[in-house]
C-alpha cells in the first residue's frame, strides 16, 4: 500500500521527526512529570498548551461543563463534573478541499500505587535501555506526543494540507470519559479520529464496553467472640458476593458470536476487583464492606440489560447468605461505556495502514481490543470514524510502566504521514 505522498515530501517529514525528536522525548518526560490524576489534570495541561503555543498551533483551554456534556444526552454518564477541569485543543488550518482530521489523547493517568515498589518514583521520568519510564509514560503521554510531534514536523517541513488537524489534550479517558465527551459534544465534526493510545501492532476494529460497579455490603456486628451466634461478617459476605458476580463473565464471553465482529473464539470481557474496603477493628465483626470492580461488556450489548444480570447476582448471593434484613447496595461510580465498533471506512483505514508500512515492517494485526478507548465518543455519538494507533508500552497501570523510545519515533512518522496523506497536501504553497 502507498500513501500516494510525494517521496522528496515524504523524506522531509521523516527528517524532520528525526531533527525534533531530542526535544520529544523532553516533552514526554515533562508531560510524566506532572502527577495528572483524577482531578488534578491542570499541570500536564499547562505543559501541553505551552508547547502548542510555541509550536503556534492556536492551543485553547475549553472547559468542561454539565451544560456541555448534557447536550449528548445519549452518552451514559454517572458521575459529576470536576469543577474548573478542561480540555487543551490545538489547530493546524487547512486551505481547505481536504479531508479533516482530530488526533486525540487522554493527559490523565492512574495512580501508581504502590510507588515504593517502583525502581524509581513513579513521577521521575527517565530512560533506560531505550525506554522512557513513569506513571503514564506508556498510557498515553508518548502517544500525545506523537500527535504534537507529528503536526510539527508537518510545519516544519513546510508542508501546508487542505484539511484542518485538530489536536485534543483530553482529561479524564481512565475514569469518565467527560474530556472527550465534550469534545463530540462542542461539535466540529471531523472526518476521521486517530487516538494514539499503546495498541503497538494492532488495529482495533471494535472494543468493549466498560462499566464501574460499587457494592456496599452490610452485615452484622459483634464482638468476635459472639460472632457465631449474633454477627455476620460483612468482609466475608463480600467475598462470596464477588465470587457469584464474577461468573458473569464466563456467561456474557459465551454470547460473544452474537456480536459481530466478534466470534465464539473472541472473550474480551474480563472482570477484575478493583477496590476492596471493610472492618474497624480486628476483634469486631465488621458491619460494612465495600468494594468496588470494573467489567467489560460487549460490543452491542446493552448496558441497562448489563446492570440487571449484576444486580440481580448479586441479590441472589444476599439471599443465599441470609443478608435480607440488609440487602447490599448496588452503584456506578464512575465508567459507564458503551462497547464501540468500527463503521466500514476503508478509505481510512488503508491510509493509515499505508502510512504504519511507510515506517515500520511489522503488519498491524486487526482485533477486538478488550480493553475500553474514547474512540466510543466519537463513532457512537459523533458518527465519525475513530482508530487507535499509537507506541509500544509496558506494564501500563503496572509498576514501572514505559515506553519504547523507537516505537514512540516510529509511531510519530507514521501519524505525520498518514495526516499529510489523509488532510491532502496543498500544492499552490508547497
Ligand atoms: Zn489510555
Amino acid at each position: 500500500m502507498s500513501t500516494g505522498l510525494d517521496q522528496e515530501i515524504e523524506s522531509r517529514i521523516l527528517a524532520e521527526v528525526d531533527k525534533a525528536f531530542d526535544a520529544q522525548v523532553e516533552f514526554l518526560s515533562n508531560l510524566v512529570r506532572e502527577p495528572s490524576l483524577w482531578g488534578k489534570e491542570q499541570g500536564a495541561q499547562e505543559v501541553m498548551y505551552a508547547n502548542l503555543a510555541e509550536a503556534n498551533l492556536n492551543p485553547m483551554r475549553q472547559q468542561v461543563t454539565e451544560e456541555l456534556l448534557n447536550s449528548v444526552p445519549e452518552a451514559p454518564r454517572t458521575a459529576a463534573v470536576v469543577e474548573g477541569s478542561y480540555n487543551v485543543l490545538g489547530h493546524k488550518a487547512g486551505s481547505g478541499g481536504g479531508r479533516s482530521l482530530v488526533l486525540n489523547g487522554h493527559i490523565d493517568v492512574v495512580p501508581a500505587e504502590t510507588s515504593d515498589r517502583w525502581t524509581r518514583a513513579p513521577f521521575d521520568p527517565y530512560v533506560k535501555d531505550g525506554w522512557l519510564y513513569g506513571r503514564g509514560s506508556g498510557d498515553m503521554k508518548a502517544g500525545l506526543a506523537a500527535n504534537v510531534y507529528a503536526v510539527r514536523a508537518l510545519n516544519k517541513a513546510g508542508v501546508s494540507l487542505q484539511g484542518d488537524i485538530r489536536l485534543q489534550s483530553v482529561i479524564e479517558e481512565e475514569c469518565t470519559g467527560h474530556g472527550a465527551l465534550a469534545c463530540v459534544a462542542a461539535g466540529g465534526k471531523a472526518d476521521a479520529v486517530l487516538i494514539s493510545e499503546p495498541a503497538h501492532g494492532y488495529l482495533p476494529l471494535a472494543q468493549v464496553g466498560i462499566m464501574w460497579v460499587g457494592v456496599q455490603v452490610d452485615g452484622i456486628p459483634a464482638h468476635a467472640g459472639a460472632m457465631l451466634e449474633t454477627g455476620h461478617n460483612a468482609i466475608e459476605a463480600a467475598y462470596k458476593i464477588w465470587d457469584r458476580v464474577k461468573l458473569l463473565k464466563d456467561r456474557w464471553n459465551a454470547r460473544s458470536a452474537e456480536y459481530p465482529p466478534l466470534t465464539a473464539e473472541i472473550n474480551p470481557v474480563n472482570f477484575v476487583i478493583g477496590t476492596i474496603n471493610g472492618g474497624d477493628w480486628p476483634s469486631s465483626v465488621p458491619s460494612r464492606c465495600n468494594f468496588e470492580f470494573r467489567c467489560g461488556v460487549l460490543p452491542g450489548q446493552s448496558l441497562e440489560d448489563a446492570k440487571l444480570e449484576i444486580e440481580r447476582e448479586v441479590a441472589k448471593a444476599a439471599e443465599e447468605l441470609g443478608l435480607t434484613d440488609t440487602p447490599p447496595v448496588v452503584s456506578y461510580p464512575g465508567l459507564m461505556a458503551e462497547g464501540y465498533v468500527l463503521q466500514p471506512c476503508d478509505d481510512f483505514r488503508d491510509c493509515l495502514i499505508a502510512a504504519h508500512e511507510q515506517t515500520s515492517e511489522i503488519p498491524l494485526q486487526p482485533i477486538v481490543s478488550p480493553a475500553g478507548s474514547d474512540c466510543r465518543f466519537f463513532g457512537n455519538y459523533a458518527k465519525t470514524p475513530a482508530l487507535m494507533y499509537g507506541p509500544k508500552a509496558q506494564r501500563i497501570h503496572g509498576i514501572d510502566e514505559c515506553v519504547e523510545l523507537e516505537s514512540l519515533r516510529q509511531v510519530t512518522k507514521a501519524i505525520a504521514l498518514f495526516a499529510a496523506s489523509w488532510c491532502g497536501i496543498d500544492k499552490g504553497e508547497d
